[in-house]
């Protein structure tokens, strides 16, 4: 990230905004994978779920979502679903207007369709491939978006990878080693990104890590990361895996990150998981890297967290004097920051 980033993020923050902002531009998508959170019953906190809302096709859809980017005007944009590419025409029509816009957009998808060739090399659009460990695994968890599918629809492009390791990957050793020697030599593949996954407080099933899978798993990616450069993860963000946000209040990107369902009102909260996700046992990426941001210390003395907490407290007060609302929030005297 660029300091004018860096400064245009922390300007929002003050204003009592969020500088990201994630849609689930639809409610469908063709996969049904085991621990999908997106289709929990309590994804939206309970009576809503997100088969039961009613989404958008077409112009209303590319509408709603550049209406909805113009009134919050997020700073880094995330399409999700379901998968985005249920609606891809929609998608491929709103991708060059949301950058035009000046703000980084990213597809996260399984690849089921052919992801568009103009975005092989658009600047400041990502493509984030969802891919669950190796062939085998992956292809009985994520069909049809199997790995032949997959390979087919990404030539031509640059993607990021992102696998989430779950307690049975751990379990075979040598599995994340084997998962980059597959997919790191490929051209397509810019940067693989890894999650740990991320349970509901109370659940118990296989993909949940133990303790010690946890930790080993941070030990393996520490030395991956020097023998495999596209593994796209600093040290002082696997770092953070061992000491996850205690709870959403203590978790940056839940704070920074505003997440709308597909009605274009509806919060997901308290991240992206929704539902009422067990953060001490949190492995989602995003998280511990702004909790290694907020973990650094400036000039070696004063965290970045403490700074974030102050500016988030000054925007709450910010926007509680502006009458609560988000969008209405005027400009404060320290728009001189961006
Ligand atoms: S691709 Fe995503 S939304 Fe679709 S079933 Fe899998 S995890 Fe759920
Ligand atoms: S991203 Fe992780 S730490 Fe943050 S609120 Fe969600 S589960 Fe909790």
């Amino acid at each position: 990230m660029k300091t004018s980033e860096v400064v245009q993020a922390w300007g929002k923050i003050l204003r009592g905004q969020q500088p990201s902002l994630s849609i689930e531009i639809t409610k469908e998508c063709p996969l049904k994978c085991p621990g999908c959170y997106a289709y929990d019953d309590g994804h939206l906190g309970g009576g809503t779920t997100l088969r039961s809302l009613t989404d958008r096709k077409g112009q209303e859809l590319i509408d709603g979502v550049l209406e909805t980017v113009d009134r919050l005007k997020p700073l880094h944009l995330s399409l999700v679903g379901g998968d985005p590419l249920v609606r891809y025409r929609e998608v491929e029509t709103m991708v060059p207007l949301l950058l035009a816009r000046g703000i980084h957009v990213q597809v996260v998808t399984s690849a089921f369709r052919k992801i568009a060739s103009e975005w092989a090399d658009m600047e400041h659009l990502s493509v984030v491939v969802s891919i669950d460990g190796l062939q085998p695994d992956h292809d009985i968890r994520r069909a049809p978006a199997t790995y032949d599918r997959i390979l087919k629809n990404i030539e031509g492009q640059h993607i990021t990878i992102h696998s989430t390791i779950t307690g049975q990957m751990m379990k075979q050793p040598g599995y994340l080693e084997k998962f980059l020697q597959f997919w790191t030599p490929r051209p397509e593949i810019r940067k693989v990104w890894f999650s740990l996954f991320t349970p509901q407080i109370g659940d118990s099933m296989p993909e949940i890590l133990t303790r010690e899978e946890r930790l080993r798993a941070m030990q393996e990616l520490l030395d991956l990361r020097v023998r495999y450069p596209k593994v796209d993860m600093a040290k002082g963000l696997i770092e953070q895996f061992a000491t996850p946000p205690h709870t959403p209040d203590d978790c940056v990107f839940a704070r920074t990150t505003q997440v709308l369902t597909a009605d274009f009102k509806t919060k997901v909260t308290p991240c992206q998981y929704g539902g009422k996700p067990d953060c001490e046992q949190c492995g989602c990426i995003a998280s511990m890297g702004l909790a290694a941001v907020a973990a650094h210390k400036l000039w070696g003395v004063v965290p970045v967290g403490m700074i974030f907490r102050g500016s988030v407290a000054v925007g709450e007060t910010w926007r509680k004097l502006a009458g609560g609302d988000e969008e209405q929030v005027p400009e404060p005297a320290f728009k001189v920051l961006q």
